[in-house]
C-alpha cells in the first residue's frame, strides 16, 4: 500500500501526540524528507511518498519521538526572514529572540549608518537579521567558539551579507578598541540545575549556551559592565534574559549607570528583553 503525504502526517502526529508541537514538527520533517516547502504538503495531501522518502520520514520521526529537537534533525531553523544552518554546538534560535531583533531595529532607526555588536552570536541569527534589515549598518558578531563563528559566517554568506564582521571574542574582551551605537546579546541565563534543563529541546543543546553562574546572571552582568565602555555616548544595550529575571537585570543596568531602562514582553507575556542607554 502506498503512503500519501496526508497519511504519513496523520500517523506521525499520532506518534508525537505527547508533544505540543506534534503537527508542525511532523510537517517540517516531512518537508525536509521531500525537499519541499510546507505549502507543498498542504497543496498535495494525496501525493505518494517513495519508499526511500517514507523510510527517511519514519526514521526522523523516531528521533523526534525520542526527544531530539527538530532543528538538529533537519539541520536548520527559520528565524526572522532567514533559514539558518544549526549545529549541536549552538543554541537553536527561538521565536522570543525575534523580539530582541525588533527592539534593536527600533533603537537603530531606519537609515543611519551605525555600528552594532551581537555578542555570542551562535548561528548568527541576530546579526544576520539586523544586517539584512539595515544594510547601511556595520555589524560585529562575536562568539567564543571558532566553530560557531564559521557556522555563523556560512549562514551570513547564504544571504550575501557583507556588512557583518565576525570576531572571536569572549563577550567584549577582544573588542577593546571598538565602540558601538547598539550592543545586542542573547547570552546564557539559565540557573545551573534548573529543572527546565531536564525537559524538551534544551537537553540536547550545549550547556555553555544556556547556563550561567550567579543565578543565571553572571554573563549578563559582565556584558552590562563591559558594554558601558564599549558603547558610544547615547548608545543602547539590549539583552535577552529569563522570564523571571527582569527586575534583577534592571538593577544591574542601574548599578552601572544606565538610563532609559525598560523591559519588554515576549509573545507569552513574560518580560524577556531589557534595554538601557549610556550617557557620559
Ligand atoms: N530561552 C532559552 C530557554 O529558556 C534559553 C536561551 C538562553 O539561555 N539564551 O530555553
Amino acid at each position: 500500500m502506498k503512503t500519501t503525504v496526508q497519511a504519513a502526517l496523520t500517523a506521525a502526529i499520532q506518534k508525537l501526540v505527547m508533544s505540543e508541537t506534534a503537527r508542525i514538527d511532523a510537517e517540517i520533517i516531512l518537508g525536509y524528507c521531500l525537499s519541499k516547502e510546507l505549502s507543498y504538503l498542504y497543496t498535495w495531501p494525496e501525493a505518494i511518498l517513495s519508499d526511500e522518502q517514507l523510510r527517511c520520514f519514519n526514521a526522523y520521526i523516531e528521533r523526534r519521538w525520542l526527544g531530539e529537537p527538530v532543528a538538529y534533525i533537519t539541520g536548520y531553523r527559520d528565524f526572522w526572514n532567514q533559514r539558518l544552518i544549526v549545529s549541536e554546538n549552538v543554541l537553536i534560535p527561538r521565536p522570543e529572540t525575534e523580539l530582541l531583533v525588533e527592539r534593536s531595529l527600533k533603537r537603530l532607526g531606519p537609515v543611519e549608518v551605525l555600528s552594532v555588536a551581537d555578542l555570542g552570536t551562535g548561528t548568527g541569527a541576530i546579526a544576520i537579521a539586523i544586517a539584512s534589515e539595515r544594510p547601511l549598518c556595520n555589524i560585529t558578531a562575536t562568539d567564543v567558539s571558532h566553530a560557531n563563528l564559521s557556522l555563523a559566517c556560512k549562514n551570513a554568506n547564504v544571504y550575501n551579507l557583507e556588512n557583518i564582521h565576525f570576531i572571536l571574542s569572549n563577550w567584549l574582551t577582544s573588542l577593546k578598541d571598538k565602540t558601538f551605537h547598539v550592543i545586542i546579546s542573547n547570552p546564557p541565563y539559565i540557573v545551573k540545575n534548573d529543572i527546565h534543563l531536564t525537559t524538551g529541546d534544551v537537553r540536547y543543546e550545549p550547556e555553555e549556551a544556556l547556563v550561567s553562574d550567579e543565578n543565571g546572571l553572571s554573563d549578563i552582568r559582565i556584558i552590562i559592565r563591559d558594554s558601558k565602555r564599549a558603547l558610544k555616548n547615547g548608545g543602547w544595550l539590549l539583552i535577552e534574559h529569563g522570564y523571571d529575571q527582569s527586575r534583577d537585570v534592571q538593577d544591574i543596568f542601574k548599578q552601572y549607570g544606565y538610563t532609559g531602562i525598560g523591559s519588554y514582553k515576549d509573545l507569552n507575556g513574560w518580560p524577556r528583553i531589557t534595554e538601557g542607554q549610556i550617557y557620559y
